[in-house]
């Protein structure tokens, strides 16, 4: 019988056109694991930042950390997802794409499995190798053996889904952290993917106010439809004029919490500027090294402020993203800002990453089918 294979769309280097491969769907699915069929994958700004050359990364590589796919066939052992649901093949499910063992330091001594000693991430992956399947611009996925799943509802959108597995269970994990509390006046930095389920998210769970800032108009509507009180667009205003207008929105002390969602580095030293005394400032869009600030340590004493980082997530956090989009996705526009929709080929998945780096989309997507 002749081998069935597959098609993968690689990223090649920086600087490099991306290249399709065709490789064998694996046959012998281990007892635990699962393949699944993409059905489509989204392109997170990290992703971007890898083509660009803002990081180092394995080549070549099949990449796409969020997704949503089709279970074609279960191993031994595989009945339920993580959140307990029964799952069978047919069924669409995301993956917390972090896999840690579960045993190392960070896993086992300090609960951190986003740092296990011994992470796999698909879609970052040397991926010439079998099972070959290892991200999201594939036609399928190759979910390994203590890969948390979860089952998507039937009458979620695909686009809707997707993006869970990175944007939003990155802002579920860092308000785990930072901590939200009833009332909170927030600022968010950046109305991309990430920025949107901050604002989301904060506004939801209780903020009083969620102002949102960014240098683009078109970002600055859809912040409005994800509950932004305020919007400001900091173009034309300098950093005196930014602080003081925070400060005036926020009863003259400044915010409470401040979300950096941007990765620009200087938009730290205007969070710590502007945050309140005891004020939070959480940093999730920083993903690359050489974004130094010179900061006056002194403001962070003296004001006695926290400043939390979250990488990646733990599992809960996409189970808590997962539920939150479901219900909330009536009132907000979550899959209207997924898009354009790409073919997964050559051509597409660099149109993808085009898209995402002038601008063009906030969430490119490629359709796996
Ligand atoms: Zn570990
Ligand atoms: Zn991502």
């Amino acid at each position: 019988m002749a081998v069935k294979t597959a098609k993968v769309v690689m990223f090649m280097g920086v600087g490099k056109a991306f290249q399709m491969f065709e490789y064998p769907v694996p046959t012998k699915i281990e007892p635990g694991a699962i393949l699944m069929k993409t059905r489509l994958a989204t392109i997170c700004g990290s992703d971007m930042h890898t083509w660009r050359g803002d990081r180092p990364f394995p080549v070549p590589s099949v990449m796409g950390h969020e997704f949503v796919g089709e279970i074609v066939e279960m191993g031994k052992e595989v009945d339920r997802d993580t959140a307990g649901k029964s799952l069978s093949v047919g069924d669409r499910i995301i993956l917390d794409y972090l896999w840690s063992c579960g045993i190392c330091y960070y896993c086992k001594q300090k609960q951190l499995p986003m740092k296990c000693l011994k992470l796999y991430k698909y879609g970052h992956v040397k991926s010439d190798v079998a099972p070959y399947f290892h991200g999201g611009c594939g036609e399928y996925v190759y979910v390994r053996p203590g890969t948390k799943v979860f089952k998507v509802p039937e009458d979620m959108a695909d686009a809707e889904a997707a993006p869970l597995m990175c944007a939003a269970a990155t802002i579920t994990g860092t308000l785990d952290r930072v901590g939200l509390e009833f009332q909170d006046k927030v600022v968010v930095f950046g109305a991309g993917m990430i920025g949107l389920n901050a604002i989301a998210m904060t506004k939801g769970w209780g903020a009083a106010k969620v102002i949102a800032i960014d240098i683009v108009d078109q970002r600055l509507e859809a912040a409005k439809k994800f509950g932004a009180d305020v919007v400001i667009n900091s173009k034309e205003l300098n950093n005196d004029e930014l602080i003081k207008e925070v400060r005036d929105l926020t009863g003259g002390f400044g915010p409470d919490l401040v979300m950096e969602c941007t990765g620009t580095p200087g938009t730290i030293l205007l969070g710590v500027r502007m945050l309140r005394v005891g004020g939070r400032l959480a940093n999730v869009g920083s993903i690359h090294p050489g974004g130094e600030v010179a900061l006056d340590a002194s403001e962070v004493t003296l004001k006695i402020l926290t400043i939390t980082g979250l990488h990646n997530y733990d599992a809960k956090h996409l189970g808590w993203a997962l539920e939150y989009v479901y219900a909330t996705r009536s009132k907000y526009p979550w899959k209207e800002i997924v898009g354009p929709f790409f073919p997964l080929t050559v051509d597409g998945v660099t149109g993808a990453f085009k898209a995402l780096q002038e601008r063009t989309a906030i969430r490119p997507a490629i359709v796996g089918r």
